[in-house]
């Protein structure tokens, strides 16, 4: 699904080569093991939905189908925290850090010997490059267990000198953006504390959810621990307002966040939200550009920009703002846009057909209120749900394209004078989740840190992520931590 192209300058490789190069496919070949039917998880077991309604799941690379996946109404809900709740109240109640650490640790190291099929079935599954859900999404899941597993015995020091519980029973719903990675951050430190849990993946991506509770199995994980149940936002609703439920995390749109707040306002739940993001990268004239560059690029294309903390709106110092932008012109004609299984491939492809119309329409959007378009003319696969690496340059603050969260491969560029400026305009979003900072000086770092209402800075880096290090938003990019001793109190009453 092409959209129009402006006219583009050659890469390097076509100056030297001219169109003659082409690269080999090199596809990844390990089998992802997957299944035509994919049933609820509950209380340790796979089960049918009482209603007997499945859902397929689409690859987003080709648009064939991979496997149908369960549908969970009330009923299926109502089961599954039913046996969250006999295991809260039994097994893993009382069970002792140390034990519940080795469950916890044995998850990571089943997952670490099948990380090669689970890369594959979430590449699939979600339309992400290989080379990303191999060596970021899958090894990133498996370091979020085992960080947590060697919390499970040390609960003490997550509030010193006070006593801490678990909730009981937690309700989670996750996005399809990271759908292993979201997985692993919501499971790993609720089961660190003492939890057990009710979760729903998102409908396009509840493969690799699934798949991780065949290693519940193989991890002799206690019956009703975890249970998954897949399908739409109203099973979604029903895990969010159960009344089992004594907390709940949701991470998605602001929209959806939202709601649920609505919904459980005035409720005794705790909540922490995990919502969308339009984070701005900031690059001073005196920062090493092509370093700034390369962080540009990984911070806009980076799972085809499907992520909350994406640099989508990059803040360029006036007098180097032509440079900057030249050499983006020139970078984004060699990423590599194709199928999601090739190892040389950059920008996957997009998750699903509505996300794919929601990005063209933003994108129509911003030439009709008058910023230019730069679109990558690269060759697109002729089945899937591809888009053009996209940049917008002369953005003003009030278009469409520098407000909204756009979720894809688009990058809104904006020029800045001075350091207070930037300030101004990176803080002038509805959102506070993430931004960057390119600089050669450590005193503008530790200023544009304290001054930017963001959640994460990164400096002189992008999409920097450790399961030590707490991640989280301001404002419309809701509350609480993931990750680090921040992320574990989220998951305990101190009492
Ligand atoms: P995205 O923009 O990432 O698609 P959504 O907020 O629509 O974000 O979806 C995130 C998750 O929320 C998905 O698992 C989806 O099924 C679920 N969801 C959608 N509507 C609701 C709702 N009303 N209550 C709870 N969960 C919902």
């Amino acid at each position: 699904m092409p959209t129009a192209t402006k006219s583009r300058p050659k890469s390097n490789r076509e100056l030297i080569f001219g169109d003659l190069w082409e690269y080999d496919p090199a596809p990844e070949t390990a089998d992802p093991k997957l299944k035509s039917r994919y049933d609820l998880f509950i209380n340790g077991q796979f089960v049918k939905p009482k209603r007997g309604k499945y859902m397929p799941s689409i690859n987003p690379g080709n648009e064939v189908k991979l496997a149908d996946i369960a549908v969970a109404d009330q009923d299926d809900v109502n089961a599954a925290y039913a046996a969250a709740k006999k295991a809260s109240d039994g097994v893993w109640g009382k069970m002792s850090g140390l034990e519940r650490g080795k469950y916890i640790y044995r998850i990571a190291r089943l997952l670490q010997d099948r990380a090669r099929e689970f890369a594959v079935a979430e590449t699939m599954d979600g339309g992400k490059p290989i080379k990303e859900s191999r060596d970021f999404d899958v090894p990133m899941a498996a370091a979020h267990f085992f960080y947590h597993a060697g919390w499970a015995d040390k609960l003490e020091y997550v509030a010193p000198g006070r006593e801490v519980k678990p909730h009981g029973v937690v309700g989670q719903v996750i996005p399809w953006n990271f759908p292993l990675l979201m997985l692993a951050w919501k499971l790993a430190p609720a089961l660190a504390m003492g939890n057990t849990i009710v979760i729903k993946p998102a409908e396009t991506t509840s493969i690799t959810a699934l798949k991780l509770a065949e290693i519940f199995q193989e991890a002799d994980l206690p019956p009703g621990v975890v249970n998954i149940v897949s399908g739409e936002g109203p099973t979604g609703a029903a895990v969010m307002n159960h009344p089992t439920a004594s907390k709940v995390a949701f991470t998605g749109s602001t929209e959806v966040g939202k709601i649920i707040m609505r919904a459980l306002a005035g409720t005794e739940k705790k909540m922490t939200m995990e919502l969308g993001g339009k984070a701005a990268n900031i690059v001073f004239d005196d920062a090493p550009l092509d370093q700034a560059v390369e962080g540009i690029i990984n911070g806009i294309f980076f799972n085809q920009g499907h992520v909350c903390c994406a640099g989508s709106r990059l803040l360029v110092q006036e007098s180097v703002a032509d440079a900057v932008l030249e050499k983006l012109k020139r970078r984004i004609t060699v990423l590599r846009v194709g199928d999601p299984l090739d190892k040389n491939t950059d920008v996957g492809a997009i998750n699903s057909k509505e996300q794919w119309n929601r990005i063209d329409e933003l994108v129509k959007s911003g030439v009709k209120e008058g910023a230019d378009l730069h679109q990558s003319a690269c060759k697109l696969p002729p089945k899937g749900y591809y888009y053009r690496p996209t940049l917008f340059s002369g953005v003003s603050m009030s278009h469409q394209i520098a407000r909204e969260e756009i979720f894809g491969p688009v990058l809104s560029i904006l020029t800045f004078r001075t350091v207070d400026e930037a300030v101004e305009k990176a803080n002038n979003t509805a959102y506070g989740l993430s931004a960057g900072v390119w600089t050669d000086k450590g005193s503008r770092i530790l200023k544009m840190s304290t001054e930017l209402k963001a959640g994460v800075v990164w400096a002189n880096t992008y999409n920097k992520f450790d399961p030590t290090s707490p991640f989280g938003g301001y404002k419309e990019s809701g509350f609480g931590r993931e990750g680090g001793r921040q992320g574990l109190l989220d998951y305990c009453k101190v009492v």
